[in-house]
C-alpha cells in the first residue's frame, strides 16, 4: 500500500486521516484526495498482543516512570513488573504498534507476544 501514500497528481506525500473504518488520503500540496473504506490487515487483527519488558531491563527512574505510565501502576508495583518481566501493556495490533514505536524511541528492550508481524 506504499503507493497510496504518494499523491497521484503531484507526487507529494499524502496526509492520512482515519475515521472509523474509512481512511482518507489528502494531498497537502494540490488538494487531491481519495477515501477508502479498505481495512489494512493490522486493523482487522483481533489478536490481543502483550508487551513485556525484556529480561534484564534495569530498574531505574526511566524504566519505572515508563512502566508506571503504561500500566497506571505505582512505582512499587512497576518495579515488581519490571523485575518479573511482567506484562506492561495489552492491546490490539494498532495500539500495540503505537506503543512499540514509543518504547523503541525510549531505547527500551521489550518483547511482544504472540509474534507481532507489523
Ligand atoms: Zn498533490
Amino acid at each position: 500500500m506504499e503507493k497510496n501514500n504518494i499523491c497521484e497528481k503531484c507526487g507529494a506525500e499524502l496526509r492520512v486521516d482515519r475515521c472509523g473504518c474509512a481512511v482518507t488520503y489528502t494531498c497537502p500540496n494540490c488538494g487531491w484526495s481519495v477515501a477508502t473504506t479498505e481495512w489494512e490487515p493490522i486493523d482487522l487483527d483481533e489478536t490481543k498482543y502483550e508487551i513485556r519488558l525484556a529480561e534484564g531491563t534495569p530498574v531505574n527512574k526511566e524504566t519505572l516512570s515508563l512502566v508506571s505510565r503504561m500500566t497506571g501502576k505505582n512505582f512499587i508495583d512497576s518495579k515488581k513488573a519490571i523485575e518479573a518481566c511482567g506484562v506492561i501493556y495489552v492491546g490490539k495490533a494498532r495500539v500495540i504498534l503505537e506503543q512499540k514505536d514509543f518504547l523503541a524511541k525510549q531505547g527500551v528492550a521489550f518483547v511482544i507476544e504472540p509474534n507481532f508481524p507489523y
